[in-house]
């Protein structure tokens, strides 16, 4: 059936005109089912348009592992080493100051330790005699030195918690 655009007639298919009102139904398209192809590209094309959901990754438990070993043999290795930075800033019988690495590190040493960072410590304050005596204490360190350095400020001021005194 055609259905008539100007009075909503029904009319034949074969029908010309509008036998009601007399319309010209050359130009009105027939109603025909949509063919089995449009209806294959219509279905493509929703499907395509439709977003693509991004694969979700399988977190793997090989990374994880591998950063625990890693920490694990590290932690043992910094237990069996105890390691310390002992700095000594510039002061006249060592003008130019030095930084040493050293192992097997007493509970009793800060990780960043200096002999002003020792005086501050043990007595709250710097002195030169204080000085003297905390240098003749930490003397055995030098026996274990596992690498000498230049005289690192930033090393210093860590083991004095930002601290500068006169040299
Ligand atoms: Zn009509």
């Amino acid at each position: 059936m055609k259905k008539c655009p100007n009075c909503n007639n029904e009319n034949p298919n074969g029908n010309l005109f509008c036998w009601k009102c007399g319309y010209d139904l050359a130009k009105v398209p027939s109603a025909l089912p949509a063919s089995p192809v449009q209806t294959l590209h219509a279905e493509l094309a929703k499907q395509t348009s439709q977003p693509i959901q991004p694969v979700k990754k399988k977190k793997g438990t090989g990374c994880l592992i591998s950063t625990i070993i890693l920490l694990a043999v590290f932690g043992i290795a910094w237990l069996i080493v105890r390691p310390g930075v002992f700095t000594i800033q510039p002061i006249g019988a060592l003008p130019e100051g030095v930084t040493f690495i050293y192992y097997s590190r007493g509970p009793e040493m800060p990780l960043f330790s200096s002999p002003d960072g020792l005086c501050l410590k043990i007595q709250g304050g710097v002195s030169l005699l204080c000085r003297m005596s905390a240098l003749a204490a930490v003397t055995n360190l030098t026996d274990r030195i596992i690498i000498r350095l230049p005289y690192i400020r930033w090393a210093y001021l860590l083991s004095t918690g930002g601290m500068e005194f006169e040299q």
